[in-house]
This record gives structure tokens, C-alpha cells and sequence, in this order.
């Protein structure tokens, strides 16, 4: 049997390659604030199932120093694996200074704008990694506030302490 997925698609966007890393997501037209952009679709696993998937993502970024991670938590019960050829959304980059934010409505995640956005600019968002392997994510982000690796805003603090302490190790 083949999939009859079709890629997700919105009127809002369109792929193409980022100046950030890889492939990036762009805004096809302008985009107000608050816009429903595009949903981040995958597959629907148990918890179990996520933890087991996450720890291959890790041990395989090892390997390809590509820190891709696609596992979004959905509820207590289950998470939503991303990594699926469908989810356009995945392709939305990490930033410091993002344009949208990921809310979770009614049991589907929804990649939401957080202010107005010009055609032409490209999507993003904080992907709020915490600090456990942080170095293993370096930020490329280009943004004036870039603290140089992908982090959620809270654990900034924490994380501009990390990489002080480690300066003055080097000195
Ligand atoms: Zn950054």
C-alpha cells in the first residue's frame, strides 16, 4: 500500500533555501499577527515511543552533526513525531529573535505568528530546547540577541552563565 499523504501546504508559505541552515520556510505574502500559519503534522506516538525515537535522533546527530530534532510534545500521552516527508512545518527554523511560536489548539499544533510578518521573510521560531546538549545545537540565527545556541528564553540565563564559565576557562 502507498501513503496518500500529501505535503501540508498553506497559502501563507513557501520552501525554499535559508540563509540559517538548510532549508527554510518563507512568507509567501504578508502575514499578520496572530495568523494560523501552517499545522505541524507527523505521526502520533505513545510516550515510549518518543523517548525511544529521541535518544536514535541523538545518537544519529552524533554521527551526522545534524542536530535535528522533530519530536513536539502533544499532550501527557502522546507526542507527535514530525519527521514525516508531509510536515512542510518542519523545515521552519530555529531563531533567537523568531517571527511565529508553536501553540498547541484542540489537539493540533499550529506554527502562529507573533507579529506581522513581510512576504519575502523567513518563518521562525524558538524551538525551546533545554540545556542538555545544548553545544550539540549551535545557533545560526543572525539575530542581534543570538545567544549561539538553540535554547528556549528561559534557560538563556542559565546558558549565558554556562558559556561564561567556559570563557574563563579557556583564558
Ligand atoms: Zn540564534
Amino acid at each position: 500500500m502507498t501513503t496518500t499523504h500529501q505535503s501540508q501546504q498553506s497559502p501563507y508559505i513557501k520552501v525554499k533555501r535559508s540563509r540559517i541552515h538548510g532549508t527554510g520556510v518563507f512568507a509567501k505574502k504578508d502575514i499578520p499577527k496572530g495568523t494560523k500559519i501552517i499545522e505541524y503534522v507527523g505521526e502520533k506516538i505513545t510516550k515510549a515511543e518518543s523517548s525511544r525515537r529521541s535518544d536514535a535522533q541523538i545518537e544519529s546527530a552524533k554521527k551526522t552533526n545534524d542536530g535535528a530534532v522533530y519530536i513536539f510534545e502533544l499532550n501527557k500521552r502522546y507526542d507527535i513525531d514530525g519527521n514525516v516527508p508531509w510536515n512542510t512545518a518542519k523545515y521552519i527554523n530555529h531563531s533567537c529573535n523568531p517571527n511565529c511560536e508553536v501553540e498547541i489548539i484542540r489537539g493540533h499544533i499550529w506554527i502562529i505568528s507573533t507579529r506581522d510578518i513581510k512576504k519575502g521573510e523567513e518563518l521562525s521560531y524558538n524551538y525551546g530546547f533545554d540545556l542538555e546538549d545544548y553545544e550539540d545545537h549551535p545557533c545560526r540565527c543572525g539575530a542581534e540577541n543570538c545567544v549561539g545556541y538553540i535554547a528556549a528564553e528561559d534557560q538563556w540565563p542559565k546558558l549565558k552563565r554556562k558559556l561564561a564559565r567556559k570563557k574563563s576557562r579557556k583564558k
